[in-house]
């Protein structure tokens, strides 16, 4: 059983000025053959939960790419066609193939395509031909075009949002592949979309309406009733055309009753919509929050319009501006992506004081920069280990990195963003939580799986960014105008359909 390997991973938010390029993937990963194996194996990835199959199952993997970028503007197209070319170039060498274990995002775009990974997919099943067993994880906020489901058999998607399940969707995904492959199956593709986008501040499996949704899906495979199941809701700062919004995919018996269960989910997301609502508030009112807090945890204020991993630049120094307009007192922390700040943070050296501009440096459209002195108070190279829960044991690379103190507030000013909702992001860097009386975090959803055992309240501020819970406020221009929030099409009713 010889079984192809490789990974392209990346979540395009459209309202990004900033181009993902090649760099931005080296500065989290880019492996290519023996290296992919060594390091991925054995570890809490998708990539490490598919080699556990395979290599359980006894199988030649044969190693392409891997390459792997925190979210951003849409990638530059040179980088995607790198990366299928240097996968083809591998499937030449070794043909023929029996199957492909596949790691894609699913809500990738690029300056000349809107969906990268039903291209990607596309290519590899020219090159393959349509007997080769093709299985592809997903991220739970992938965008699952026709043209995914076209090029792929299987297609499994994270269970968990904060997305704790790496391995177990890797896990799924080659398990699928390889029963196929040894055994054979009566397995068929049952599908259906909800013309709906929703903020990922507003929702998460750990509990509410959309949990219990998850939870369903996993008792019918407990049950027995089906074999695999995906919840998806697209990413929703994805302005394309072919946005499939909400979707449900199971694989099921072919003559047995899954269309049903298809639309059983789907019909409940689409009624839950009005459920995902973001409640959040001013940053002075979060800022009078804090000060009131004498629990010895932090106040967390959520940035989510600012979340790296929603694909923002990180950029926003607009916290700041508010915390000297107030001039609180409260011990405070706050990370800005800000390369000319770092550059010249290192110019003044450690424990010297200096005149800086901070923020506002990638989008200026959204945020102002806000000038304070300030003094260097450490100097980094940027590199630090997950401490998990999510991605546990994965170093991170932030590229240089400075920590200013302005007055009462530290300021970790990096170059680039990764794992923000990790407590390594800051600990590393000498800023503990506990420390600080509020603690500003540029995510959606992802920092609940650590922070909630730290952080003694949790607010979201109503702040500019380019991943904006207010979708409304966006300007899109390619997803369908009849999808809720831009319009709500009462008569809407799941339809499953079965993949031919
Ligand atoms: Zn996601």
């Amino acid at each position: 059983m010889r079984i192809l390997i490789c990974e392209f991973f990346q979540e395009s938010n459209s309202f990004n000025p900033e181009l993902t390029t090649r760099e931005n993937f080296a500065y989290t990963y880019i492996y290519t053959d023996g290296e992919l194996l060594e390091k991925c194996r054995n570890t809490q990835t998708m990539l490490g939960g598919i080699l556990g199959v395979l290599d359980a199952a006894g199988a030649e993997v044969i190693p392409s790419c891997a390459m792997y970028s925190t979210a951003g503007g849409p990638v530059e197209q040179a980088v995607v066609d790198g990366f299928v070319r240097d996968t083809i170039a591998v499937i030449r060498a070794n043909q023929p193939f029996d199957g492909a274990c596949v790691s894609l995002h699913g809500a990738t775009q690029s300056t000349e395509m809107e969906d990268v990974c039903g291209y990607i997919l596309q290519e590899f099943r020219k090159e393959l031909g349509p007997d080769v067993v093709i299985s592809a994880s997903f991220d739970l906020h992938a965008n699952i075009t026709q043209r995914i489901r076209d090029n792929a058999d299987f297609i499994c998607g994270f269970h968990t949002y904060p997305h704790v399940d790496f391995y177990d969707t890797g896990h799924r995904t080659a398990e699928l592949c390889v029963r196929r492959l040894q055994s054979g199956d009566n397995l068929g593709l049952f599908y259906a979309e909800a013309p709906m986008l929703v903020s990922a501040s507003t929702y998460t499996t750990m509990r509410g309406p959309f949990g219990e949704l998850i939870q369903d899906g996993k008792r019918l495979v407990a049950g027995g009733k089906i074999a695999d199941f995906s919840v998806f809701q697209a990413q929703p700062w994805l302005d394309v055309s072919c946005c499939a919004g909400a979707e449900v995919i199971i694989f099921a018996d072919k003559d047995g009753p899954a269309r049903s269960y298809v639309e059983e989910l789907t019909s409940r997301l689409w009624r839950m919509r009005g459920t995902f609502r973001s409640n959040s508030s001013s940053v002075e009112e979060v800022i009078q929050e804090a000060e009131r807090n004498t629990s010895g945890k932090p106040v967390l204020l959520v940035d989510s319009s600012d979340s790296v991993h929603a694909g923002a630049c990180g950029d926003s120094a607009f916290v700041l501006q508010k915390l000297l307009e107030t001039g609180s007192p409260i011990k405070a922390a706050l990370p800005v992506v800000d390369v000319p700040a770092v550059e010249k943070a290192f110019q003044v050296g450690v424990g010297w004081k200096g005149k800086f501009c901070l923020g506002a440096t990638k989008d200026a459209r959204l945020t102002s920069p806000v000038e304070a002195e300030a003094q260097v108070r450490s100097l980094h190279d940027g590199c630090f280990i997950n401490e998990g829960p999510a991605l546990a044991g994965q170093s991170r690379n932030l590229g240089r990195t400075a920590v200013l103190t302005v007055g009462n507030i530290d300021v970790l000013v990096t170059t680039t963003v990764s794992q923000p909702g990790d407590p390594q992001f800051f600990r590393h860097f000498g800023i503990e939580p506990l420390f600080y009386q509020m603690l500003v975090v540029k995510a959606c959803t992802s920092f609940r799986a650590a922070f909630e055992r730290i952080a003694e309240k949790i607010f979201y501020a109503d702040a500019p960014g380019a991943a904006s819970p207010d979708l409304n406020a966006l300007p899109f221009r390619h997803v369908p105008a009849y999808f809720y929030p831009f319009s709500d099409t009462a008569e809407y009713r799941a339809e499953a359909h079965l993949r031919d």
